[in-house]
């Protein structure tokens, strides 16, 4: 017997997210400043002795850092960066010069330990350890967490809430700010992230070669326009060792001469959007629980139990 219901409901169950000041849409530039710590994590129990992938790396904060933050200061815009402890431990003036150029900081794992690579109890070590030095080293805490490699459990999103973080930025479940397990979520996008155009660093594992600048502009500029007509967050998401190089500092000047010449768009800092977020009417209205669904199991078809 076929069962038929009537139209229970629409698909546009949520009311369109309220930016403040009547403004239409958000941008985050956010930087990942991960240089050398995915190398590190990836060669934790033995690091070769070579150092090809080291060099490429160590350009982010050697050069690319620094265009970053000359490009955000010429347009006048602030950012957030995420930095794995163990950056911020080898350059221990990188958080405290971040902080006083007045851009936000936040935290990315100690090593940039994968989440895939650990357990629940060394997430929640790394996590301590990585607010102790964020403290340490700069007098005070961050608010904001993001996730190496974005990927993320429900336990990390209970201990990110016990210790009183404001938001994750890790997750994809709304284009605009959200709630997750009671956690404000500032979501970011893959299509948004420098790393998948061209990350490139000569491991011998690249399945593609790095896309030109003109095709990313381009598609970060039509991205950036569809979003500020529906109303959401566009986070753009660069790493200090791909984007601070070349012609990619120049994409990054075309795609924000179009941006902050929209009076509509709102540019701040996941902070700044968080805090927005958990004061406004949005608050709540976009919540969401984690919800992992049950093993699909010995309901596949054509297998015995
Ligand atoms: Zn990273």
């Amino acid at each position: 017997m076929v069962e038929h219901r009537a139209a229970a409901r629409t698909y546009s169950p949520f009311p369109a997210y309220e930016w403040p000041e009547g403004k239409q849409s958000g941008v985050l530039l956010s930087v990942d400043v991960d240089a050398i710590a995915p190398f590190l994590w990836e060669h934790r129990d033995h690091l070769p002795d070579r150092i090809a992938r080291l060099e490429v790396r160590r350009f982010g904060l050697r050069s690319g850092l620094a265009r970053l933050l000359d490009l955000f200061d010429r347009y006048g815009v602030k950012a957030s960066f995420y930095v794995p402890a163990v950056v911020a431990e080898f350059d221990p003036d990188l958080l405290p010069s971040l902080l006083s150029a007045g851009h936000e900081i936040g935290l990315h794992g100690y090593f940039h330990e994968l989440v895939r690579d650990i357990g629940d109890a060394e997430f929640d070590a790394a996590l301590d350890a990585s607010l102790d030095l964020f403290v340490r080293q700069t007098g005070k805490a961050p608010i904001g967490f993001r996730s190496p490699a974005w990927e993320m459990t429900p336990h990390m999103l209970a201990e990110i809430k016990a210790r009183g973080l404001a938001y994750d930025s890790s997750l994809m479940g709304f284009d605009h700010p959200y709630e997750i397990d009671g956690v404000v979520e500032i979501p970011v996008q893959w299509a948004l992230d420098d790393a998948i155009f061209y990350k490139f660093e000569g491991s011998g594992n690249e399945r593609w070669a790095p896309v030109s600048g003109s095709a990313v502009l381009e598609d970060w500029l039509a991205e950036w326009r569809t979003l500020h007509r529906f109303g959401g967050l566009f986070t753009l998401t660069v790493h200090d060792w791909i984007s601070g190089r070349g012609q990619r500092i120049a994409v990054l000047e075309k795609l924000l001469d179009v941006i902050t010449a929209e009076a509509g768009t709102w540019v701040a800092t996941a902070a700044e959007i968080a805090g927005h977020h958990a004061s406004s009417v949005n608050s709540g209205r976009f919540a969401v629980a984690s919800a992992v669904p049950a093993a699909i199991g010995a309901r596949r078809f054509g297998t015995r139990p």
